[in-house]
């Protein structure tokens, strides 16, 4: 059995795979984020839960913070056998620019004010420092991704077909010159999702897609590949790109990610409030796909705000909705959502709180209509 446990980490991803086969489980995380207040991060909690003693693989799609916050933690409590990352110039071979690059990040360390950037620059170099003594004692591979289709095989894998499918080669420098070329003051700007990972696991001819922030440019850039092969993605099961954005994750995206196939599900892994759009939900219940979303968004009842703002609203009330409504707080819709792909290819969906959703259609459903 193939198993996807999409976490709920906020405006963030997480997820931990997980395959049992003939006696022998193998897990590999892809990206992690670690929440205000969070004292380790979800996955790493999820792995001990799982029994969990070693990693075939930890993938940081790519280097924005709320997929990579925690995965230090990860690897200090795991030996690893690869890393996947998106292409961050040849770091691992370049040493002259990784000590450049290394410098920078503790540059930002050193002068930001803010705690979360500070924090944020300060994993990173941790994360890198990591990912190269274990590459530089043979204990771990660390390998930089791109191509239309690079396919991977990592360890306790064996019938899962594993593939990245973001980015396009094209890309492959574009990082590093950026970084180069200016003085590195922030960690993260929306540049970065142009490197990022996304992942593609067949098992038993079931397709799952991990989207990552794979950006809309990309995911058109990859159709030329598709038409020329012939192969379209198809998959049954995506966490969506850019966790349901209205910009990478249009009707044009979602329509070549997904198979014909009866069952589907796009899982959402946010905050609710950012994203993912209200757009792409709807989308998907007019293809009959049903979403999945990690937290409450604002079209399915997280808008206590815009409540406050009814014309003629009765003060009391308004005053009460503000008491009551946690405004700009998430609020838990389906929390951690597991993805479980049977032997023969059929899968069962989990999440931890099973909060009916209209665009599944079950409140139609429960009405029997
Ligand atoms: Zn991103
Ligand atoms: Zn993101």
């Amino acid at each position: 059995m193939l198993t996807f446990h999409f976490l709920n980490v906020g405006h963030g991803s997480s997820t931990v795979v997980e395959f049992c086969h003939g006696g022998t489980t193998s897990f590999g995380v892809i990206d992690s984020n670690l929440r205000p207040g969070d004292r380790e991060p979800r996955a790493l909690e999820k792995l001990r839960e799982l029994g969990a003693t070693s990693l075939s693989f930890v993938s940081m799609t790519h280097p924005h913070k709320d997929h990579y916050l925690g995965l230090s933690a990860i690897f200090e409590a795991f030996s690893v056998e690869s890393f996947y990352s998106g292409p961050m110039g040849s770091l691992f071979q370049n040493r002259e620019r990784l000590k450049k690059y290394a410098e920078k990040l503790l540059k930002v360390v050193n002068r930001t004010d803010g705690s979360s950037q500070r924090n944020a620059a300060y994993e990173l170099v941790k994360i890198i420092r990591l990912a190269t003594t274990r590459a530089d004692s043979r204990q771990m591979e660390w390998l930089e991704l791109a191509g239309d289709q690079a396919t991977l095989a990592p360890s306790g894998f064996a019938g899962v077909e594993v593939a990245t499918i973001l980015p396009p080669a094209k890309v492959r420098g574009d990082y590093i010159q950026r970084i180069e070329k200016q003085d590195l003051e922030i960690v993260g700007t929306p540049k970065e999702n142009d490197i990022s990972l996304a992942f593609e696991f067949v098992y038993s001819g079931c397709k799952v897609v991990i989207g990552g922030d794979g950006t809309i440019s990309n995911w058109s850039d990859r159709r030329r590949y598709e038409r020329n092969r012939g192969q379209p993605i198809g998959a049954q099961i995506v966490n969506l790109p850019h966790h349901g954005s209205r910009h990478d994750c249009p009707p044009l995206v979602i329509d070549q990610l997904f198979g014909s196939g009866a069952k589907k599900i796009g899982v959402t892994s946010a905050n609710g409030l950012s994203h993912p759009s209200p757009e792409t939900i709807q989308y998907l219940e007019t293809c009959g796909i049903k979403p999945y979303c990690t937290n409450l968004m604002p079209v399915c009842g997280a808008n206590a705000q815009q409540l406050l703002t009814l014309p003629g609203l009765d003060p009391p009330i308004a005053r009460w909705v503000r008491e009551v409504a946690n405004i700009g707080t998430m609020q838990t819709c389906q929390g951690d959502i597991r993805v479980s792909i049977e032997d023969d290819g059929t899968f069962e969906v989990e999440p931890q709180i099973r909060n009916l959703c209209g665009f599944r259609g079950e409140f139609a459903a429960l009405m029997n209509i």
